[in-house]
């Protein structure tokens, strides 16, 4: 059985995406393989990770690192008994860098009724197809300004699942940029969910204007179904 350097478990409410509002257990993970400019996590190793109390006290004790799978869905099976869980969600830094540990993990809690969510930056298409069949549900990140190549891979192989791929945007965000992602997404299958989430601001990365959100919504509907804003909203009620 896989262990992994885990930063943090808790309970807590869904504050992105298409499942903005479910209650889950948050797995996270450390380290990633990308270094955005709007980053808001710490997902740097740590010696010990972050175990709330009980779900939802949003208290913590301290568990020495590296977590094993069993560890950690023990944990889950607890926190699961309290609260009634819609899902686990595994996030980071990247969670696909211990993809191996995703799988343990999921294959312990599959008895628990709830689904595996993965909360990914989505360039590791390899890894993914290593975890795929025991995964529910897939966010999928594009980074702006990058090459898509990797990303068109992984919608490929992620399109199978409840996937749904999520742009974060900034003031700075050029149209050119953001229509390249969106053809992309088109090409693989225009029917998946486009979530465009304004940049909560970070030192001097800004958030888009209303003007320029509504335009960018505007163009990605001539190509995709359903493409929705919706921002971060667990930093709005104070959730972790
Ligand atoms: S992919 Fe996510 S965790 Fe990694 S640097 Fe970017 S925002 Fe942070």
């Amino acid at each position: 059985m896989s262990s992994a350097n885990v930063i943090e478990i808790f309970s807590s409410v869904q504050g992105e995406g298409k499942y903005i509002g479910c209650r889950q257990v948050f797995v996270r993970l450390a380290e990633c393989n990308l270094n955005c400019a709007y980053c808001d996590t710490d997902f740097k190793r740590s010696d010990v990770c972050k175990v709330e109390t009980s779900a939802g006290a949003m208290t913590f004790r301290a568990v020495k690192n590296p977590l094993t799978a069993a560890q950690v869905a023990d944990v889950i099976k607890s926190f699961c008994a309290q609260v009634p869980t819609h899902s686990i969600s595994f996030t980071g830094g990247e969670p696909l860098l211990h993809w191996q540990f995703v799988r343990d993990v999921a294959s312990l809690i599959k008895s628990f009724g709830v689904k595996v969510l993965l909360e990914t930056n989505g360039t590791l298409p390899d890894a993914l197809e290593k975890v795929l069949d025991a995964v529910d549900i897939i966010s999928a990140d594009i980074k702006l300004g990058q090459a898509l190549s990797l990303h068109e891979r992984f919608l490929r192989a992620a399109k199978v699942k409840d996937t749904y791929v999520k742009v974060v945007v900034t003031s700075e965000t050029t149209l050119e940029e953001f229509l390249s992602a969106v053809e992309m997404v088109a090409s693989v299958d225009e029917n998946l969910l486009l979530i465009v989430q304004p940049v909560t601001a970070v030192a001097e990365v800004k958030a888009p204007s209303a003007e320029k959100l509504l335009s960018l919504q505007a163009v990605a509907l001539r190509r995709l179904k359903n493409v929705r804003i919706i921002p971060q909203t667990h930093k709005l009620i104070n959730v972790l």
